[in-house]
């Protein structure tokens, strides 16, 4: 069970990073003082996007959780540490169990228990999730801690269920298998009434709902195809939870969720940032290991876009910082295109000369991305070759 995320999750936690890393809800938490209307009224915005049409007139009840004690948990075997700050994620999860289950009460607590047996074995001290809904529509408390803070709404056990994204998420496991088929009825009631509560209590908008598979640095299909192409409807049914007003709420199409690469982020993303960086005229090293000095260099870039000059590069920075490249052109944005196109399975050699070689890989990374297969590298491209 849980074995995608199994495989993609770290053997520890993710340090915790400062509060700074986790976007809104951190600064908001340093500064201290600001309430969510306050805010709202001084026009913050998160990836561009306001907040208030997700978070404001919120009064979402609570859904029945229930707890570890009620479900008959084992007391965790290593320190859960609690974050100085809110999530800025939700992470939803399938379990990759089979669907054809029972649905009571009493399975609930079964597969409560089994996932937390299984978590355990892997050394995670613990159930490695905030929260799970089973197949009948029973919401439970996973890591001990996830649902007093959720309560509390100003910070969070750090669980292990995304590598990458430990530090700033929320995650949810769904049981069941979602490659084919869709949470049953009861089940995706409790999931959207779920969703809208914890997004309520850690103004988490809606647009930052993801999938597991859309975590920085994961190499999984969870939480399935076909969960995962239903995430932007339930987007809007937990914004409109959320929201007095009854009118559809903007999503952002899902193939516009950027990764986001940060402090102490290592791989080819970040290769790729410090290509992008060197195009835009900042003098880093290529190493693939973001650092103080790649971060110094996104912070220039930003305040030189006049973007909110926070170090990472999530969904507002990788359209600005990503120049469109084609056939032609010629320096560190192609060997950025390079990069990320060998880390598609190219293996093209880093030249920086975007000749028939980088063309024909481009055409068939399009191809395979169902993009407009023209060989031009322009946002969209960018977009699916980094995320
Ligand atoms: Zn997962």
């Amino acid at each position: 069970m849980c074995s995608d995320c199994v495989r993609s999750a770290p053997a520890t936690p993710a340090p915790t990073l400062p509060a700074a890393r986790s976007g809104f809800p951190g600064r908001l938490s340093r500064r201290g003082v600001l309430g969510l209307g306050a805010a709202a009224a001084a026009g913050l915005t998160v990836g561009g996007s306001l907040l208030v049409t997700e978070v404001a007139n919120a009064a979402v009840k609570p859904p029945t959780i229930i707890p570890t004690a009620e479900w008959g948990a084992k007391p965790a075997t290593t320190r859960i540490d609690l974050s100085e700050y809110r999530p800025t994620y939700l992470v939803i999860h399938h379990m990759a169990t089979p669907n054809n289950v029972a649905t009571t009460k009493a399975a609930a607590y079964q597969i409560a228990r089994d996932c937390q047996s299984w978590h355990l074995g892997n050394g995670w001290g613990d159930t490695g999730q905030h929260f799970s809904v089973s197949r009948g529509g029973y919401a439970l408390e996973g890591r001990h801690g996830s649902l007093n803070a959720l309560r509390g709404g100003k910070n969070f056990p750090i669980g292990i269920h995304a590598r990458g994204g430990n530090d700033r998420s929320i995650g949810i496991e769904t049981q069941g298998t979602f490659t084919s088929e869709l949470p049953p009825a009861a089940q995706w009631k409790t999931l959207v009434q779920l969703a809208a509560y914890i997004c309520q209590q850690y103004r988490i908008p809606t647009s930052r709902i993801i999938g597991h598979r859309d975590v920085n640095g994961s190499s999984t299909a969870c939480p399935g195809n076909t969960l995962y192409a239903a995430l932007p409807r339930f987007r809007q049914e937990v914004a409109k939870l959320l929201s007095s007003d009854p009118g559809p709420a903007p999503e952002p199409a899902p193939e516009f969720v950027w990764a986001v690469v940060g402090l102490g982020d290592r791989g080819f993303r970040t290769k790729v940032v410090q290509h992008l960086l060197r195009q835009s005229g900042r003098s880093v090293e290529v190493d693939g290991s973001f650092g103080p000095k790649t971060e110094a260099a996104v912070k220039s870039f930003q305040k030189a876009a006049q973007l909110d000059a926070d170090g990472v590069v999530g969904k507002v920075t990788w359209p600005r910082l990503a120049v469109t490249v084609r056939n032609g052109s010629t320096g560190e944005a192609v060997k950025g295109a390079q990069v990320a196109l060998n880390a598609r399975g190219a293996g093209l050699q880093i030249d920086g000369s975007f000749g028939p070689a980088t063309t024909a890989a481009a055409r068939s990374f399009q191809q395979s991305a169902k993009l407009v297969v023209d060989a031009v590298i322009g946002p969209k491209t960018w977009n699916a070759l980094t995320k």
